[in-house]
Formats: structure tokens, sequence, C-alpha cells
């Protein structure tokens, strides 16, 4: 057997989608648009860069002990990594380990099925209803698992606390994973349910509602036993640790609630005015509740609208696989980014 027989293959995720090319409108991996806390910035500034030396608390005290204090629980509840992919990889290593499949929805996030095959872990797919959403009576699995986003994405659509719960009571045999990287965006978060539910687990991102992707920062909130777990593996790999600046910088953005208010509100806002606009230029789109737009328009294919605005250095998100053909993804960027989208749509759509 050659090296290379043994060798863990998996589809890569298309680099192209973090282009590092200037004066484009990059509305295609969901950033937030604007800068992060102004105190992040002047932290930034004021680091003692020669703490650099050091190894990072492992315990990321700093960090794990603001987000206890904002949510009101306990820091023995809190994980942290390094982005919620990091934060994600480790839960689906630590936690699904059956022999039976473990559920998540079709569609949803790529990420899901790439993780099930790199851990070789069985996995099923239940499919979304005709209007996108999912059907709760189909998440039961003995033994199995449970995966979903809320908001959904790339769809956007929020699924009630009460299909949580109900998809949480029917796997108390099994770990819940909830993964809420857009519930900021009108969402409702299942973090009241952890006290209820020592299988439950919510994982969130400092990526899309807190303005810091480049910094790489996620976290999760569940009981404490799911969370010692998480700590025992983790603690085996110090590459999972979360270096020191986005500590100190992530605990600063935690600090400041009225700019993330503000900066969630205004993404709102923009995402409501761009559906209406987006409506009288013949797109549909599910109900997103996410800071992105889910959208196909009446007869225009999604692939020949995306390639369009590629030329016009305006990027999208576009898969060309079953069911979500037709669709492409729109993060709600700025009110002049979204103009000059909406604008370039415009005229494309009556050049035709
Ligand atoms: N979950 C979902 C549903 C996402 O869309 C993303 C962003 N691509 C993530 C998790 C990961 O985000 P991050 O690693 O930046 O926290």
């Amino acid at each position: 057997m050659s090296w290379e027989e043994k060798v863990r293959r998996v589809t890569p995720y298309v680099a192209g989608e973090q282009p590092q090319k200037k004066n484009i409108i990059k509305l295609n991996t969901n950033e937030c648009p604007y800068p992060p806390a102004p105190g992040v910035a002047r932290l930034a500034a004021e680091m003692d860069w020669e703490a650099l030396r050091l190894y990072p608390d492992p315990n990321t005290s700093v960090l794990v002990n603001a987000l206890a204090a904002y949510y009101g629980v306990k820091p023995s509840q809190v994980f942290v990594g390094v982005g919620s992919d990091d934060v994600l990889s480790l839960a689906f290593m630590t936690f699904f380990n059956g022999n039976q499949p473990i559920l998540f929805p079709d569609v949803t996030y790529s990420f899901y099925d790439v993780w099930a095959e790199l851990y070789r872990i069985p996995y099923k797919t239940c499919a979304l209803d005709e209007n996108w959403h999912i059907r709760p009576e189909d998440y039961r699995q003995p033994n199995g698992g449970v995966i979903f986003p809320n908001p959904n994405a790339p769809t956007g659509l929020l699924e009630s606390l009460g299909t949580v719960e109900e998809i949480i009571r029917a796997n108390q045999d099994a770990v819940v994973i909830v993964d809420e990287a857009y519930v900021d965006f009108g969402g409702v978060s299942a973090l009241p349910l952890v006290e209820k539910y020592d299988n439950l687990l919510v994982v969130q991102t400092f990526s899309k509602s807190r303005a810091m992707a480049g910094l790489r920062i996620g976290f999760c909130i569940g009981s404490e036993k799911l969370i010692g777990y998480l700590n025992d593996v983790k603690f085996s790999f110090n590459s999972y640790t979360m270096n020191l600046p986005s500590q100190i910088l992530g605990a600063e953005a935690v600090r400041d609630d009225a700019w993330f208010r503000e900066t969630t509100a205004k993404i709102i806002t923009t995402r409501e005015r761009v559906k209406k606009e987006l409506k009288e230029l013949g797109f549909s789109f599910p109900d997103s509740r996410a800071n992105f737009i889910f959208a196909a328009h009446e007869s225009i294919p999604a692939e020949q609208i995306f390639r369009a605005l590629r030329q016009a250095d305006i990027y999208v998100r576009y898969w060309n696989k079953p069911r979500i053909s037709e669709y492409m993804r729109i993060t709600v960027g700025t009110d002049e980014e979204m103009d000059r989208l909406l604008d370039f749509l415009k005229e494309y759509v009556n050049s035709l």
C-alpha cells in the first residue's frame, strides 16, 4: 500500500472565497461590514507586546469570565475555541462517538459532513420541508446525536424554541448541538434551555455579529459536564488554545454591549430594506433572520447572476448543488455596498 492510499481525503473548501484583492464588495462569507467595537482598537494599540513571549493562558480565563458574566452562566459552563469551526470540530470529536448515525438537515452548513467524514462518524441527513423548515419529528436516532444551525445556513430561516426543545427532548441519550452562528440578527437563542438539559451545547461566534472573523473567536455554552469533557479533549492539544491577543480583544468586545446592539440593529434594518428592493426586482427568498439573504430570481439563473456579479467585483456565494442551485446567498453589507449591489442588479435585470 502506498502512503497516498492511506491519506484521509476530504473535498477542500473553496479557497477563492477569501480573495486577497482590494476594492471588491465582499458579500460572500457573512462577515460584519463594520469595524469591531472601538475599545478593541484602543486596547490593541495599548497591548503589552512583551507578553507575547509567553504561552497564552490555556484556560482562556479573561474571555471565559467575560462571556460567563455576559450570558449569566458559570465560567465552568463556557468553552472558547479558535473560531466556532474549531469548537464544532472539537465537539464532533468529543461527543459524536457512537456507532449510530448523527443527524443534521439537508440543506445546512457545509462543514458538518466534512467533519463527520474526517472523524469517521456515521451520519444521516433529514430533508428540510418544502418551505425550507426543519421537520422536528425526523430528528430521532437512539444513541446518535444531532446538530443544526438556528437560524439555518444558507437559508437564514429560524426555528422556534419549541421546535428546538422538541428535538432535545427526543434525544436525551445523545448530545444535541445548536449552532447559533447567526442568532444575533433577530434569532431566538436556545441558551435558556442549557439549565434544563445537560445534553445541549449552544455554539456561537465572534465572526459575524462582533465583527472579529480575523481573530478567530468562537465559544459554546452548556452544562458543566459537557464543557468539562470538551476541556479534557482540548487540553490534550496545545494547538486548540486561543492566542493571547484574541483572548484579550475578545473580552473587550463582549464588554461593549451598546456597540453590539447598535451594529446588529443596523444590519437588520439594512437586511429588511434590501429584501423589499430585491422583491421588486423579481427575487424571492426565505424570510432570513441572519445577516444574509438566500435569493432566487424568477427568470434569470442564479449562476448567471453570480458570474456577472463577480465580473463586477461584487462577491456573493453560489453553490451548484441539488435544490439550492437556483439561489445565491448575499451577505448584508453596509447600506452603500447594498446600494451598489442593487444598482448593478437593476441594470442587469433590465438589460436582459
Ligand atoms: N456555523 C455556521 C452555520 C457558519 O455559517 C459558520 C461560518 N462559516 C461557522 C459556524 C463558523 O464560523 P467561525 O469559525 O468563523 O466562528
